[in-house]
């Protein structure tokens, strides 16, 4: 017997979206208009729709998204923003590329996004806003997140940089807020042919300060009205993203129904990231394993690969020393623990019967089990 094909972590070359996405470059091209032309007005609108907020600004990166979000708050030098743990870094640094502090605090063991206890323990006279993770695609505890802002008056700008279409109770995440930022790096939910990013928000002001902003400070052309940055989405990527918006609905229920398939056939004993949200998007599967390295190499042997995040809470790394006031235990449990298994729109169910019937065998003799 032939050993079975390799099962990727995620496939990024052609798909079914392949002569959209084509026609979408193709007609860039055409066209020759590359920077804040028609495709990225078009997106906007699209995606703003989609996504049940009045206004999207497309800028260059999730990064950006968040970081200019902040500054249209008028948030930078000398402000606390409160952060999780355990997240991408570049929802932290986001915050300091805004000038501001972030303040680092722990996560709920079951979920891993922000505990809002330690977000309401970490508020300063300082504090100014609150960045909440929709981390691996499942919204955070907003409600509580919520009603720690409102008690202290702060902003919330929500990083859904994984949860592009998920919702919180039913409503669309990020419309309750501020604003809150998404990314369309490649391998997002919808992702582009390279970097690309988008605000959402419903506040007429926000979105004009984020349109001035990301085109260098200016209100129109020539007039610099303050030092904005150079963060604009290209059409190309906007293109593209319009080609793959309208297939991003089939998708997300394409992860929740794989998703759904690893908690039948995983076993039992093997910790997994608790759904406490029906709007859940399934941007990655992870799950908690005492055995990682054992595992991902069992894994590997047959064939399936694993990546792993995040390997360490924002606390343990070097370039965040100065803002890890508050101890983070959970965040950095599971920083020891955490391996996502493959789950993308183009797996199959066999797929998945694969990973966890690998998964099962390992757990049996070990601890995992
Ligand atoms: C991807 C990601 C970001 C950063 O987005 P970029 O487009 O890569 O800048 C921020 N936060 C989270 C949670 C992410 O997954």
């Amino acid at each position: 017997m032939s050993a079975p094909a390799p099962i990727p972590f995620i496939d990024l070359g052609p798909g079914e979206d392949e002569a959209a996405v084509r026609a979408a470059i193709n007609r860039v091209v055409a066209r020759g208009w590359f920077v804040l032309g028609p495709e990225v007005d078009a997106f906007e609108h699209e995606f703003a729709a989609a996504s049940g907020a009045a206004f999207a600004i497309g800028v260059g990166s999730g990064t950006d998204a968040i970081a200019l979000s902040l500054r249209a708050l008028d948030i930078g030098v000398g402000d606390e923003v409160i952060v999780p743990a355990m997240t991408a870094a570049f929802t932290a640094l986001a915050v300091i590329i805004a000038g501001a502090t972030p303040v680092l605090v722990d996560v709920e063991p079951d979920t891993l996004t922000m505990n809002a206890n330690a977000c309401l323990a970490a508020v300063t006279r300082r504090t100014r806003a609150i960045v909440p993770v929709h981390l691996y695609g499942q919204p955070a505890d907003m409600d509580a997140i919520r009603s720690v802002a409102s008690r202290h008056a702060l902003a919330i700008v929500e990083d859904c940089c994984q949860a592009h279409l998920a919702t919180e109770s039913g409503i669309p995440v990020g419309t309750r807020s501020e604003a809150a930022a998404f990314s369309f790096y490649p391998t997002k939910n919808l992702g582009g042919v390279g970097d690309g990013g988008a605000v959402i928000t419903s506040n007429d002001a926000i979105a004009s300060r984020i349109r001035q902003l990301r085109n260098g400070g200016q209100r129109e052309r020539g007039n610099h009205v303050e030092a904005g940055v150079n963060s604009r989405l290209d059409d190309l990527q906007a293109a593209v993203l319009r080609a793959r918006l309208p297939l991003l609905p089939a998708w997300t229920i394409g992860r929740r129904a794989l998703a759904g398939r690893y908690r039948q056939l995983l076993p039992e004993s093997l910790r997994t990231i608790r759904e406490r949200d029906a709007g859940h998007v399934y941007h990655l599967f992870p799950v908690l394993a005492p055995e990682r390295a054992e595992l991902q190499a069992h894994l590997a042997a047959a064939g399936i690969d694993t990546m792993v995040h995040y390997p360490a809470a924002l606390t343990q790394q070097p370039a965040f020393a100065a803002f890890a006031s508050h101890e983070c235990p959970v965040a950095v449990s599971a920083a020891g623990q955490l391996l996502s298994l493959p789950l993308s729109p183009r797996l199959t169910d066999e797929d998945i019967i694969r990973v966890a019937d690998s998964v099962a065998a390992f757990a049996k003799g070990h601890r995992t089990a």
